[in-house]
């Protein structure tokens, strides 16, 4: 080993779904299948481009204000960045630095193990139960912070306020981050108990029920107290997180209500009428309430599925850990694509 290695920092980067680059049917990464609100093409249609010339606001402001009005909230209470893997991230290095253990699921986002190891974090990792939920006792003990996405990935699972409110109520010495990336398909968000928790932090994307993964805009949600130590660790990080181009188009989309609760309720429809689909071709799944399906076959083998439907050019996504080798993670696309699945399915299991 050379001597310099002895100084670097080694990481096991997470791992992101395929994006092949031939057409596909690509139900792998939960993205949305419908275009972003009409108001963000016409923006860039329209956009001047000389103002690319310039920095971008770096307290990009005129998003955190469209974000504010929206939810009802001061400015003071919203931190926006590059996706809400770039808030997460800056989460961890502003609220996670106890001696104690962070607490996450141990079936969850596999990217909070990473940057755990990343910012050398310790963690614990409680078991979901054997149907998957969270079992909220076990974040009673002494910790140094917890995070966990409400509805969970890839499980799809919603818990409702009563028990995300206990955890936060059990865990007042800590930050309390919920990444609520599908809440949108799922029931209350927990941005209704930021004024009454000062140790909550909610984060959430556009790249979901907003259509925008593409344009990389994540935010968070809390205390003006909170919100200013993430904005410390950014500007000590990197000015201008936010592209000038993305504070437009995140305006535009966030302006434009009911396109954003009509894009919900397609997806909803779909993953519905998806699940009785599912259940007629024997499949055996949680009751999601995001915008993916997590599912297992009692008679087939979920790797060599997953390998079957990926030959056809069918994306779906697999994960090879513990407790979850035997299902696979349908994203909700157009009906039209979920039908395709559907007619493939049918045919490889000969129904
Ligand atoms: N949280 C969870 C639970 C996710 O599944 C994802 C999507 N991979 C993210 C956060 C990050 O999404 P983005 O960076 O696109 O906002």
């Amino acid at each position: 080993m050379k001597e310099y290695e002895k100084n670097i920092r080694k990481v096991e980067p997470y791992v992101p779904g395929e994006q092949p680059r031939e057409k596909v049917i690509k139900l792998n990464t939960n993205e949305n299948p419908y275009p972003p609100a009409p108001g963000v093409r016409a923006a860039l249609k329209e956009m001047d481009t000389d103002m690319l010339r310039l920095y971008p606001d770096p307290t990009a402001d005129v998003l955190v204000k469209a974000l504010a009005d929206f939810y009802q909230v001061d400015s003071s209470q919203v931190f926006v960045g590059v996706g809400s893997d770039d808030v997460l991230s800056m989460c961890f290095l502003t609220f996670f630095n106890s001696r104690k253990p962070v607490l996450f699921p141990d079936i969850t986002y596999s990217f909070y193990k990473v940057w755990a190891e990343l910012y050398r974090i310790p963690y614990e990792c409680p078991k979901l139960d054997k149907d998957f939920r969270l079992v909220k006792e076990d974040y009673y003990k002494e910790n140094g912070g917890v995070i966990f996405p409400n509805p969970n990935a890839p499980t799809a699972l919603y818990e409702e306020l009563f028990v995300v409110e206990d955890i936060i109520a059990h865990n007042r010495d800590v930050i309390v981050i919920i990444d609520e990336a599908y809440v949108d398909f799922a029931g209350a968000s927990a941005i209704e108990l930021i004024n009454k928790y000062d140790n909550l932090i909610v984060v959430k994307t556009f790249s979901k029920a907003r259509s925008m993964a593409g344009m990389r805009i994540g935010y968070a949600l809390g205390s003006p107290a909170l919100i200013r130590y993430l904005n410390d660790a950014k500007y000590s990080f990197n000015s201008y997180t936010m592209n000038q181009i993305s504070l437009i188009c995140g305006v535009e989309a966030v302006k434009d209500k009911e396109y954003f609760e009509e894009n919900i309720r397609k997806i909803i429809d779909t993953r519905e009428w998806a699940k009785g689909e599912l259940k007629d071709l024997g499949f055996q799944f949680t009751d999601s309430k995001a915008n993916f399906i997590f599912a297992t076959h009692p008679e087939y083998d979920a790797c060599e599925l997953f390998e079957s439907m990926k030959a056809e050019g069918i994306y779906v996504r697999f994960f090879k850990s513990p407790r979850i080798e035997q299902y696979i993670r349908i994203t909700v696309g157009t009906r039209e694509d979920m039908q395709t699945m559907f007619a493939f399915l049918r045919k490889y299991m000969k129904k």
